[in-house]
């Protein structure tokens, strides 16, 4: 680190000297205008409207963030990440960038690494998806697996200190990494896309949790500008969000999800509980179902964190019905479901792991066509 080379004793001003000149900062620059690049060749991400024959009165709208260049709403706080470490001074030239991730936040800093030429480290649970670990591999990315899912954080803190590198560390960072007032943060662009709608404010944000920090993001806007909005996180089997949120103890431990993204065995800096509204916890096979079903109705496959989304979604779409009301209610969809043709996908997995999608899949056809919500006894 350069220092300057006029140095102040106590209570004696220093002669004139040469003052550091701002060469150092060239790497920088550099850097933040190659991450800009991305972001001008990238156009906003669509908000899709399905029609569902069932939902009377509700529309429905997902803010697609599988269109990214890599693939997940990830890309938005790797970039997030990134520049938080740039103009805190923390990634410069050579810095080897360590992250701990269940995959998809990896993908996306393994390409911005390669954008800027930094090495880059993944910790990851050994049942990360054959199709991310090869995404980070193709993006000139190393992984590094644990046993169990509690673990990447300790080997990623012990390989950033042994490399002398930077712990991106999502989990703590992503919160505050993204700005919660605006400057185009996925809360701000889903506003401005349902300007126009019939409903154009939502009765509800549905979402669910990894980092925390898009619910975050979400809850904090709704709040920053006065809408009447709120916010349903939605969490899954063996995640200590829901007990956390519910009991108000942070200190909630959990085995660790089977849904890739989210779930979470510990309850993570970046989860901000006094934003959300409302919480509910469902099971796997309902997530996994739901992902089957919104992938039929969308003629493409899409990941089971969105399956979590959209159950959750159906769940605040049955309520309203049921009190009569009437509005708009967005989630999101996190990433494609090519990612997982080996797990969610995969009969063999599902049979594997004891989870029978097929009484939620009726229930959600039911429901989707005809209204009516009826979960399986
Ligand atoms: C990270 C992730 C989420 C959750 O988003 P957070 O902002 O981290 O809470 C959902 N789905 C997928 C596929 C993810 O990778």
């Amino acid at each position: 680190m350069q220092q300057s080379t006029a140095t102040m004793k106590a209570g004696v001003c220093p002669a004139p000297a040469a003052l550091p000149d701002c060469a150092e900062r060239e790497w920088t620059r550099n850097a933040i205008a190659r991450l800009k690049d991305d972001g001008r060749r990238s156009a906003d991400t669509h908000l899709l409207k399905p029609l569902f024959p069932g939902m009377k009165g509700v529309s429905v709208y997902l803010k697609d963030e599988s269109t990214h260049p890599t693939g997940s709403l990830k890309h938005r706080l790797a970039r997030s990440l990134f520049l938080y470490g740039i103009c805190n001074g923390k990634i410069r030239q050579n810095t080897t960038l360590v992250e701990a991730s269940s995959g998809s936040t990896a993908v996306s800093e393994a390409y911005f690494a390669q954008l800027l030429g930094l090495p880059f480290v993944a910790v990851m649970p050994r049942s990360t998806s054959r199709q991310k670990i090869a995404a980070i591999q193709s993006f000139g990315g190393q992984c590094h697996f644990v046993d169990r899912a509690s673990d990447v954080y300790d080997v990623a803190i012990r390989a950033a200190n042994e490399t002398g590198g930077y712990y991106l560390d999502q989990f703590t960072n992503a919160e505050r990494a993204t700005d919660w007032r605006g400057n185009n943060n996925i809360a701000e662009s889903i506003f401005h896309q349902m300007e126009g709608e019939e409903f154009p404010i939502p009765e509800w944000l549905v979402m669910s949790a990894g980092t925390g920090g898009t619910s975050a993001t979400l809850g904090r806007y709704i709040r920053y500008r006065n809408l009447e909005t709120r916010l349903c996180v939605v969490d899954v089997e063996n995640s200590a969000f829901y007990d956390a949120w519910r009991t108000g103890d942070l200190q909630v431990t959990a085995p660790g999800s089977r849904i890739e993204g989210i779930g979470r065995p510990r309850v993570e800096p970046s989860f901000v509980p006094g934003v959300i509204d409302h919480m509910i916890q469902v099971p796997d096979a309902a997530s996994i179902a739901a992902a089957h079903v919104l992938s039929e109705r969308l003629f493409r496959q899409i990941g089971g964190s969105t399956g979590t989304n959209f159950f959750g979604l159906c769940w605040i779409a049955a309520n309203m019905m049921q009190a009569g009301r009437r509005g708009s209610v967005v989630t999101l969809i996190c990433d494609g479901g090519h990612r997982y043709s080996e797990t969610f996908y995969n009969p063999a997995w599902l049979r594997e792991n004891g989870i029978d999608i097929d009484p939620y899949r009726r229930m959600l056809d039911r429901f989707l066509d005809h209204g009516e919500f009826l979960p399986p006894a």
